[in-house]
């Protein structure tokens, strides 16, 4: 490796050193808003959540082109990067290798590098998105000179080709391959719960009102659904189209085969086991379809009847980590294997053209990492088609049996009354709702809720906008 430390002095005052100035100009003399974490007034009315990672090394990237990706990065803890001591080439490796101060190091491929490059040439400030793709790199490209700044808060490649890429010290910290932190917004730590999640006071309540008005209360509510997987929203207009409203907060409504939106209440002649009076073991809404929406509103219109009529509510992850822990071949069982799920309605009572849903996922799906992303789970929808292995069928059933048994235990389920005017908000991905059955006089509705999702997309983008800065939101 050839040390380049010598040469920062005298790239200062050569042909790159407008380029330095710039981005130690902005470094040193700006104290932009922190935008690495979510900035909150808290009030006593509203006590907010702060969604958090476990760990972060990433200061708040400087102000420019690299602001861009600003939201990407964990919670800033510092203000300032830690300087840059070293730097030097590894042309054998084709990598650059920086020294921090506090003795921390990181090899960074000279390709990706180049392909990050954040000059005018290479990046789109305007357009927030990369102008040079892999089709233009040379994979084999070498860094001709590295070097640094006399404050150690840039890093200064100039290539064998001839093009030159400057970085920040902070924004190196924090892209660090497979060992960088989590994101901040999708992979905040979550938050499991049990039966008693609203006795304990973990359950938040919003007013409806509140959340149409401040950003600061959205993103406070959005924060909950992500981090606990629900909320309650309170005192909503007791009549129909007030989730458009609260979803025209977030972004837009997923439209599904029932319309914008449902009017689940008892359909006469219905086809659906929802739109009757009858129990509703819980379960994850459209499991039938290839992409189940991410996040549920359901609002309570009515709901009158004398006898029954809980909501049950069950924190699915919770349940998978018991089953990980206690049926660890149950669980894999799970996350290895497909259900099928079935829909069909065809008397046109409850939606106007009839329908036929047929979608496959493990009930249990995990991510890249191993991690809980996804249950997906309704009995009603379970097909006769099971294309596992013969011998893993009893296994399966097995498997399903003792993730019932966990979930419907007396302390992992949430039994809750809505009341006209609420709006129960949760993470459809990660939640099971049911409901018990219900007494109802013929020809009246005893309990009509109205109901409708958004994409997990849309929730994460409006955390992110959010978070990156609240202040530019409030109206
Ligand atoms: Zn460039």
């Amino acid at each position: 490796m050839h040390s380049a430390r010598f040469l920062a002095s005298r790239l200062v005052s050569s042909e790159v050193s407008p380029l330095f100035h710039r981005f130690s100009g902005c470094l040193v003399t700006n104290t932009p808003r922190p935008s690495g974490c979510i900035t909150l007034r808290k009030t006593a009315k509203i006590p907010s959540r702060k969604i958090t990672t476990t760990s972060s090394r990433c200061a708040q990237p400087a102000s420019s082109a690299f602001d861009d990706h600003a939201a990407l990065y964990a919670d800033h803890n510092w203000s300032r990067s830690i300087p840059i001591t070293d730097v030097s080439k590894d042309p054998d490796a084709k990598m650059v290798v920086v020294q921090w101060e506090d003795g921390d190091s990181q090899r960074y491929p000279n390709v990706w590098l180049k392909s990050n490059c954040h000059c005018e040439g290479c990046y789109s400030k305007g357009a927030h998105g990369k102008l040079k793709y892999t089709q233009h790199l040379d994979l084999d490209i070498q860094a001709d000179v590295v070097s640094i700044t006399q404050d150690g808060q840039v890093l200064a490649i100039k290539w064998s080709d001839g093009h030159m890429t400057s970085v920040p010290s902070n924004w190196l910290r924090c892209n660090r391959f497979d060992q960088s932190d989590r994101d901040p917004v999708a992979d905040a730590k979550l938050d499991l719960w049990g039966s008693d999640v609203m006795s304990s006071s973990r359950l938040r309540t919003f007013e409806f009102d509140e959340l149409m008005q401040s950003d600061e209360a959205l993103l406070d509510w959005l924060s909950e659904i992500k981090v606990l997987g629900i909320s309650l929203v309170k005192n909503a207009p007791k009549m129909s189209h007030q989730i458009h409203k609260l979803a025209d907060r977030v972004g837009y409504i997923t439209p599904s085969t029932f319309g914008t939106h449902s009017d689940v209440m008892v359909v006469e002649g219905g086809d659906m086991l929802g739109f009757s009076n009858g129990y509703l073991m819980p379960h994850t809404d459209f499991s039938y379809y290839v992409s189940p929406p991410g996040v549920a509103l359901f609002h309570c219109i009515k709901n009158t009847s004398t006898v029954g009529g809980d909501s049950l509510l069950i924190d699915g992850f919770k349940a998978a980590m018991e089953l990980k822990t206690d049926h660890h071949d149950a669980f894999n069982m799970l996350t290895k294997h497909e259900i099928e799920h079935v829909a069909i309605s065809v008397n046109k009572k409850i939606t106007q053209q009839g329908f036929y849903h047929h979608a496959r996922h493990p009930l249990i799906r995990l991510d890249a990492l191993g991690q809980l992303k996804q249950i997906t789970f309704n009995e009603i929808y379970h097909a006769s088609l099971f294309r596992v292995p013969v011998d893993d069928v009893i296994p399966m059933f097995s498997a399903i049996k003792a993730f019932n048994k966990i979930l419907l235990r007396d302390d992992n389920v949430f039994k809750y009354k809505m009341k006209a005017g609420d709006i129960l908000t949760f993470n459809n991905h990660r939640m099971l709702h049911g409901r018990s059955a219900f007494s109802t006089d013929i020809g009246s509705v005893e309990r009509h809720l109205q109901t409708c999702f958004v994409e997990w997309d849309c929730v994460l983008s409006k955390l992110r906008v959010l978070k990156k800065s609240p202040s530019e939101n409030l109206e």
